[in-house]
């Protein structure tokens, strides 16, 4: 079966997706919509993919997969967003079968926003994978998934045919948010996504940065500009915070509040914006885009492909009127005054957090205690051998609770993920409980979902950079293993049972050790 949106985007051919957001209920105007757009859509050879949100803002909708699968029966491609926030893993599983057999294979990996309205009151929030182990997922079901059944026997799978893709936020203010952000990319591209989206942002500087980024990184994957056609409405929605992760700035509120006062309430010069970002992206040499906006009719949408196309050879031009940095904000680049975009000068990271007496006491035990080489690791490991399933386990488990609750809020996953985060623990502290880096939400280097709490991916980024280790974040971690919850982590390491002693290469004990 023939894939538009693969083909173009494998053909390096510039491509394009429209976005239709589903809203809540079966029948409603909004749904019914989206049928509309994708049938005005497929009379035309301009648009590559239609491209379906998950439960947008948190909140429910029909379904994207099932709107997905409709979409094909009608011979049109879709892009189907798949998000953490509502599915555990089984679930994710349940639905990829479910889209494998009707041919959807366009996916867009993300962790989502959190959970927010729902029946008699908010939903309570999954996150059981984040973005980089849902890529890993698919890319597993892919190669045909090995698994284990109920006897230990192995098992294979067929292979599956998904073509999967994921974000990134380059529309961040902070140093931390920024390097984490792109240190995620990397563990992205890694997992094989086939294309990388952007978040929505109108900085023409910060568009070049993740080029930029990308190239001097030699990460091989096509980038996709968000390109949302932005109404005063929604640039005010944004720029208080209300849509996860998108960012207007003050000053462009302003441009947008006088654009509004003309006769056609400034959709004319809207349109215009667009195209002239379509412009500027094809022309930085991203190599599609991905255009959204509210109550767009597909007239719109071709009017900014066409008048993109036309502008195109002009795009330098445009540059200074998408000029809205962030307050503050920090570029990974030096500025080069003449194109107003970046120059190949890498920015200064060379402030450094001062060492915190906490920091460095963890370090400390860690090393000594922790690290198979470590001058206490061999002595723990006997000791929690002889007391492992007698009754001194319980009040060692107890102590270790009193420990990880003082420092961190412990929840007793059983497999801890402290040590590769510099002691800041993923799942009580990150409300989405992200593994591998932030989620696209953080603001300012404030949480999404608590923005009185800095996000732990800065905290944990500031106590990486004390010793210079930060980079450490590009490594791997594995899901949770839910099979150790309310078991001692402690005893799960030294005896070689969780994801960081596999890591650190500790057997369980048996013959010889
Ligand atoms: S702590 Fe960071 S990664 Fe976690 S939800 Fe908040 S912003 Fe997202």
């Amino acid at each position: 079966m023939s894939n538009s949106f693969k083909e173009s985007i494998q053909d390096g051919d510039f491509t394009i997706t429209w976005e239709l957001v589903p809203g809540r209920g079966a029948r409603e105007k909004n749904q019914e919509e989206i049928f509309e757009h994708a049938e005005e859509a497929s009379g035309s050879d301009m648009i590559d993919g239609i491209s379906l949100t998950d439960n947008p803002s948190g909140n429910p909708a029909i379904s994207a997969e099932y709107l997905g699968m409709k979409l094909k029966e009608m011979g049109l491609e879709p892009l189907v967003h798949f998000t953490a926030k509502d599915k555990n893993r089984n679930e994710m599983e349940s639905f990829l079968y479910s889209l494998e057999r009707e041919g959807v294979e366009n996916l867009l990996l993300m962790t989502g926003d959190y959970p927010n309205q729902g029946y008699e009151g908010q939903s309570k929030p999954v996150f059981d994978l984040d973005s980089t182990h849902m890529l890993e997922l698919v890319k597993d079901l892919n190669d045909g998934l090995q698994y284990k059944d109920a006897f230990g026997r192995s098992q294979e799978l067929k292979e599956t045919n998904f073509f999967p893709g994921a974000v990134v936020s380059p529309f961040k203010s902070e140093e931390e948010e920024i390097l984490t952000q792109y240190y995620k990319l990397e563990k992205k591209v890694e997992a094989e996504a086939n294309y990388i989206i952007t978040q929505l942002g109108y900085d023409a500087r910060k568009f070049h940065e993740l080029k930029q980024y990308v190239d001097d990184q030699g990460l091989d994957v096509p980038l996709i500009g968000n390109l949302y056609v932005l109404s005063y409405g929604a640039s005010r929605a944004m720029n208080r915070g209300d849509i996860p992760g998108c960012v207007v700035t003050d000053d462009l509120v302003e441009v947008l509040s006088e654009e509004k006062e003309a006769d056609d309430n400034g959709k004319q010069a809207r349109l215009m914006r667009a195209a002239k970002m379509y412009a500027f992206m094809k022309g930085m040499g991203y190599d599609g885009v991905h255009i959204g906006g509210h109550g767009l009719s597909f007239d719109d949408v071709e009017f900014v492909i066409e008048k993109g196309e036309e502008l195109t050879p002009d795009w330098e031009d445009f540059i200074p009127e998408f000029d809205f940095p962030m307050e503050d904000g920090f570029y990974y680049y030096e500025k080069d005054p003449e194109t107003g975009l970046n120059s190949s000068r890498r920015a200064d990271l060379a402030r450094k957090p001062r060492k915190g007496l906490v920091n460095m006491a963890f370090r400390l035990a860690h090393n000594q205690l922790f690290e198979p080489d470590g001058l206490f690791f061999t002595p723990m490991r006997l000791f929690l051998r002889t007391i492992d399933d007698t009754f001194l386990e319980e009040p060692f488990q107890a102590f270790e609770r009193i420990i990880k609750t003082i420092t961190n809020d412990c929840q007793e996953c059983g497999d801890c993920a402290l040590t590769e985060l510099a002691y800041v623990c993923p799942m009580s502290q990150c409300p989405k409980e992200q593994r591998n880096g932030p989620c696209g939400g953080s603001r300012n280097g404030m949480c999404e979902v608590y923005p009185d709490e800095q996000c732990i991916y800065v905290r944990t980024y500031n106590r990486l950079k004390e010793f210079e280790d930060q980079e450490q974040l590009k490594e791997r971690v594995p899901p949770n293993y839910w099979e150790l919850r309310h078991t001692s982590s402690w005893l799960n390491y030294w005896l070689g049972r969780d994801h960081a002693s596999e890591k650190a290469g500790i057997e369980p004990p048996g013959e010889g050790n």
